[in-house]
């Protein structure tokens, strides 16, 4: 089947002073070349190298465009197939114009996710590889770059193909023993191996699965929710985490929200803050909307920041709050040291129990590393090292993953049961399966489809 060559904006629109329009597809170079005029045919030149010139309307030999052009001949790159990129003007005026007079040479428009979907259809790059660009050009900090990037270069690819492999010798050796039993005992033997394998691959599904709370985390940000008495100082908390720290930008083309939100990097934390639309009007939320609809709003949240009033003494409201948050990761935050203190410390640490206590004067930004390191340290407790881990963050992996290990807890509950080997295989075989579907192994074409769909056009 012959695909297409296809072209698409490819970098973000209304910005910057450079934009590209890219071209893929056997026909990527004919087409730039029938409009493009420079001291050399496109067609002459060599592979990778980059060239001035005008763009011109082949029919009505008007000039459009002053560009530079890279051309780029397959398989060495992102797409497999030959690829051009035209740079030319970043304003929007001017790039549709370049798109526009490369549709009407015979480039058809890319669909959202195109040229990664058919790096995955070429094989350049496999499904979960795929996916991590979709998670990079969202990623919202450093580090949530960090596991994209070790996602894109097939680290938990490695990691999956492994644990298949392990599954498939397992079967393998099963088959061959029961296909050639020398000994009587052949059932009691592969008993013994399905057993060992399965408890091990369990492990391994375990660990995968519990990095993944942390994973999501950090590229969906830790959803907070700032609660407290009025006048004890949350705007003011909110403000200061906005201003000391890097705003993050999450402008993604092609998408759209209901709810605006803001993000800040706190050491490496990602936190998903809700602006105006949020935040500020459910600041004071349970006094707003009552103690019940409140709980359900702050079950929500990953982490509770709970601001209490140190110049005032500690009221029933405030021990209110306490209960409401009960189970949930909660930092308290005794504000306006600044002032004389009124509340007892010795019952706040009560109160708090198990969580951090930090004392803050907001106005005099007194306290204020005190809690970003509370945050921080609350997120990478049990010392995960972002370098070296495999986070897995992606819903879709999750769900695999989890229906990966129930199918291995099937296969082991049914040799505990003395279920006949045959039986047992098929949950081995299924986990196998399940455990493809992660790298696009075993999926099919209408999941493939929609999963490339949620690119932005032109990536
Ligand atoms: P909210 O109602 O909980 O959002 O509280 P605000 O952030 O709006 O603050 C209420 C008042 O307390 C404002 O006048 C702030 O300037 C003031 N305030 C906030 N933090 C401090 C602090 O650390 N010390 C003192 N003295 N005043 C503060
Ligand atoms: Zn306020």
């Amino acid at each position: 089947m012959e695909l297409d060559t296809i072209a698409a904006i490819s970098t973000p629109m209304g910005e910057g002073a450079i934009a590209i329009v890219r071209l893929s597809g056997d026909k990527a170079i004919d087409i730039a070349d029938k409009i493009y005029k420079g001291s050399k045919s496109l067609k002459q030149v060599d592979s990778h190298t980059i060239h001035y010139g005008h763009l011109t309307n082949p029919t009505t030999g008007e000039t459009v465009e002053e560009v530079m052009v890279s051309v780029m001949k397959g398989p060495k790159t992102f797409t497999r197939e030959d690829v051009v990129e035209i740079n030319c003007h970043g304003g929007l005026v001017s790039v549709n114009r370049v798109l526009q007079l490369v549709l009407s040479n015979g480039a058809k428009l890319a669909e959202p996710g195109e040229f990664t979907k058919r790096a995955f259809l070429n094989g350049r790059i496999d499904l979960s590889q795929a996916e991590a660009v979709m998670d990079l050009i969202r990623a919202k900090t450093d580090r949530a770059m960090n596991v994209a990037l070790g996602q894109m270069e097939g680290r938990l690819s490695r990691l999956i193909r492994k644990l298949r492999q392990e599954i498939l010798e397992t079967l393998a050796h099963v088959e061959v023993n029961i296909d050639y039993p020398e000994y009587d005992d052949v059932e009691e033997m592969t008993h013994k191996m399905f057993i060992e394998k399965a408890a091990s691959v369990k492990k391994e599904l375990e660990h995968l699965l519990q990095t993944s709370q942390q994973g999501k985390i950090l590229r969906e940000g830790l959803s907070t929710v700032i609660i407290g008495r009025p006048n004890v100082g949350k705007s003011s908390l909110l403000n200061s985490l906005v201003h000391e720290n890097k705003a993050i930008v999450t402008d993604i083309p092609g998408t759209t929200r209901d709810v605006i939100e803001e993000y800040v990097n706190v050491r490496g934390v990602p936190l998903r803050l809700l602006d105006t639309a949020g935040i500020r009007e459910t600041e004071d939320i349970v006094e707003r909307i009552g103690v019940e609809r409140s709980r359900a709003v702050l079950r929500e949240a990953d982490l509770i920041l709970l601001v209490l009033n140190y110049s005032d003494e500690l009221t029933d409201e405030d021990l209110n709050l306490f209960k409401a948050v009960e189970g949930m990761d909660v930092i308290v935050i005794v504000n306006k040291t600044d002032l004389p203190r009124k509340i007892d410390l010795e019952r706040v640490r009560e109160a708090a129990k198990q969580h951090k206590v930090v004392t803050t004067s907001l106005l005099e930004d007194q306290g204020v590393d005190d809690l970003e390191e509370a945050i921080s340290s609350l997120f990478f407790a049990g010392s995960l090292e972002a370098g070296d881990m495999t986070y897995v963050s992606n819903s879709r992996h999750i769900a695999l993953l989890g229906q990966a290990k129930q199918a291995i807890e099937d296969a082991i509950d049914a040799i505990e049961m003395g279920t006949p080997i045959d039986l047992v295989q098929i949950d081995f075989t299924r986990a196998w399966e399940l455990l493809g579907e992660i790298i696009g192994d075993s999926v099919h074409e209408s999941l493939i489809d929609q999963l490339f769909s949620q690119f932005c056009l032109g990536k």
